[in-house]
């Protein structure tokens, strides 16, 4: 005896918690098995996981960007203190 209707609900578990989860929809259920998707408490605990990560990403970005900057900021200086040394050097040519 084959079932012909979609029953009224389907379960699975969560594959990370293991948290049985109830459907009611056949497409939706379809769609979570085809996902693999986990239930609502771990989708929210990945996205907040995910956000981490991304801060923890940009930290690293943004302190290389200011290292060159600065490191940017120093051969400039560096070629002025080098500028401003020849120009004395000319000077002190010029004097002598
Ligand atoms: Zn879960």
């Amino acid at each position: 005896m084959r079932k012909r209707t979609w029953p009224n609900r389907k379960n699975r578990k969560c594959p990370d918690c293991g948290k049985m989860l109830t459907y009611t929809r056949k497409d939706s259920f379809d769609r979570a098995v085809g996902n693999n998707s986990v239930c609502k408490s771990c989708a929210q605990l990945d996205r907040k996981v995910t956000l981490e990560t991304i801060e923890k990403m940009k930290q690293p970005k943004s302190k290389t960007h200011k290292k060159k900057i600065s490191q940017g900021m120093t051969l400039w200086w560096e070629h002025r203190k080098e500028q401003e040394v020849s120009n004395h050097k000319g000077i002190s040519k010029w004097q002598d």
